[in-house]
């Protein structure tokens, strides 16, 4: 944590009065012809072009969380992959804004605004580059900054938490458990862009990515990326790239079957997919999910709607390819932050593993596998039900339970809508297992209320999985239902919330992937204290102990040590 706030420079300033009289901008005409601007006046009068910089030497950004401009003109010219999502450049002569690895010539310093986000550089009136395209920069929406908060925000903003008419700021705030006044602020320290600027980028990319990597017709593209109409998306890309959005469609983008959309998800390297892989497939409940040829295949349901994707590593493009079979394209956003969220996709891995590298306890588990990823889960009531039916339990008895679970209750997949014969039916839904009056699992009658009181809570409460204010409020709330103890509480919160300061000390795993580093058995007190300077990120912690537990590689864990509460 320290080490990333010693390279960002607090001092970042701008000064309106002087940069803005003798800031010279240069914009290219349609003919290539290069107009020289010489003030801000002149350039609102600019007929060419709508007047892109405008806001660019305003200084509602100079708190933004960034390195000093040297070094992100360093970053650029060297073209580095490390500040790559983590910094974008707008350039002024052309209005265009790039992630620092573009392969175009690199600008003149002097032309050059650098911006914590694709939201600020856009909310600065930049457009995104089509060379580098920043909407597949990683998108390290966990990570960003120092604030839990922010990334919190992010992650409900994905979903789609300030996409239709009913959601608003207020009620995002409200969910965070902090003021309006208090989100905007963060957003603007951190992002240098308001709440609403980042999902209207977000919007944008997204549709920017589908024309790109998919043949959806533009009416799909417009409706999956959450733009309310087919004409406000005509317009805003008219007047964002000067051109329809159909100009944009590369004419090799891939053909693929009728109901499939295929796209690229990068990931900030090192990944360690084998490790993901075995975790997934040591887990994987039959019926719903399974890894088949190096692939993660499963069945989804958002809503009562069902499909499939299909996730594989495309170790070249630093990338997970995902195929998508799924009826409706207005829950696509919702699928990729879901797949994000499974595969970890947003994590700053290489300042994790540093971090975590000066516990000597940690340091050769790290060196061993880096780039090992915490994986999350499809649905967090999914997650909270394999979570109470492991309990006390082996991983593979477990899964064999859930197994059971999915043939009585699981709905099936419409047969078009599956990508393999064995996977056809779908996890059963908080509604379906609160109705039922058997569970036909024969496990013990505390077990089958706790399932039932889960079952209940997440009917009662939709945002019951999702980030309310600190981990330890989350742990609280869910320690309220009857059954869930501390081990599945933070298990819950690991997996299914994502809060990755989430650490089940008490898992007999955790204590044995202790225990086979240094020889000695440790207590499940002596191993929270120890976890203290592995904060924020004891999730990560959490996951090398548990590969280190046993000699295979991430060798699935049980957890007979939970304790239900
Ligand atoms: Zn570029």
């Amino acid at each position: 944590m320290r080490e990333h706030l010693k390279f960002l420079n607090p001092n970042l300033s701008c000064d309106r009065k002087a940069s803005a009289p003798s800031a010279v901008f240069r914009l290219e005409n349609k003919t290539g012809r290069e107009n020289t601007v010489q003030s801000l006046e002149e350039l609102a009068i600019d007929h060419v072009r709508k007047p892109l910089v405008l806001a660019h030497n305003e200084c509602e950004n100079s708190d933004m969380e960034l390195p000093s401009p040297e070094i992100c003109y360093r970053a650029l010219e060297s073209r580095d992959s490390r500040l790559d999502g983590l910094m974008f450049v707008g350039v002024a002569s052309t209005g265009i804004y790039c992630r620092p690895i573009c392969p175009a010539r690199t600008p003149k310093f002097e032309h050059c605004k650098f911006f914590a986000s694709a939201a600020a550089a856009q909310d600065a009136g930049f457009r995104p580059c089509l060379r580098c395209r920043p909407e597949t920069a990683p998108d390290l929406a966990s990570w960003h900054g120092t604030s839990n908060t922010v990334s919190r925000a992010l992650a409900l903003i994905a979903e789609g938490a300030l996409d239709g008419d009913g959601n608003s700021v207020e009620k995002l705030a409200a969910r965070l458990g902090v003021g309006e006044r208090q989100l905007r602020r963060l957003f603007l320290q951190h992002l240098g862009a308001a709440p609403i600027s980042v999902a209207q980028t977000r919007r944008v990319l997204f549709a920017k990515q589908l024309i790109h990597e998919t043949q959806m017709p533009m009416t799909e593209v417009a409706m999956a990326a959450g733009f309310g109409s087919l004409r406000r998306f005509n317009e805003t890309f008219l007047n964002l790239f000067q051109r329809p959005p159909s100009a944009l469609r590369r004419k090799n983008s891939r053909k693929l079957k009728e109901h499939d959309v295929q796209l690229r998800l990068r990931y900030r390297p090192p990944y360690d997919w084998d490790c993901m892989l075995a975790f997934l497939q040591a887990r994987a409940v039959p019926g719903v999910e399974m890894v088949n040829g190096g692939r993660y295949i499963r069945t989804v349901e958002i809503g009562g709607t069902m499909g499939s994707i299909e996730v594989s590593h495309l170790i070249d493009q630093q990338s997970l390819g995902v195929k998508i079979r799924f009826p409706d394209v207005r829950l696509l956003p919702a699928i990729v932050a879901r797949v994000r969220r499974l595969f970890d996709l947003g994590a700053d891995i290489e300042t994790i593993d540093r971090h975590l590298s000066a516990d000597p306890v940690l340091a050769p588990l790290v060196a061993r596998r880096p780039g090992l990823r915490a994986p999350g889960g499809w649905d967090g009531f999914e997650i909270a039900v394999r979570a109470v039916l492991g309990q006390q339990i082996s991983v593979a008895a477990a899964r064999g339970l859930a197994g059971q679970l999915i043939a009585l209750h699981g709905h099936s997949v419409p047969k078009s809508f599956r990508m393999h014969p064995d996977l056809s039916r779908v996890f059963p839904t908080a509604n379906r297992l609160a109705s039922v009056s058997s569970m036909g699992l024969r496990i013990p009658i505390t077990r089958l209320r706790a399932l039932k009181a889960v079952a209940e809570a997440a009917l009662a409460d939709p945002n019951l999985f999702r980030p309310f204010g600190s981990i330890e409020q989350t742990v609280a709330r869910l320690r309220t239902i009857h059954g869930i103890g501390e081990w599945t509480a933070q298990y819950i919160a690991l997996r299914a919330v994502r809060e990755m300061d989430a650490f089940p000390s008490t898992d007999i795993g955790l204590l044995r992937g202790v225990a086979s580093i240094n020889g000695n058995a440790t207590s499940a007190a002596n191993l929270l204290s120890r976890a203290e300077s592995w904060r924020p990120w004891r999730a990560y912690a959490a996951q090398h102990l548990w590969a280190a537990d046993g000699s295979a590689i991430c060798k699935p864990t049980t957890h007979a040590a939970s304790n239900v509460g």
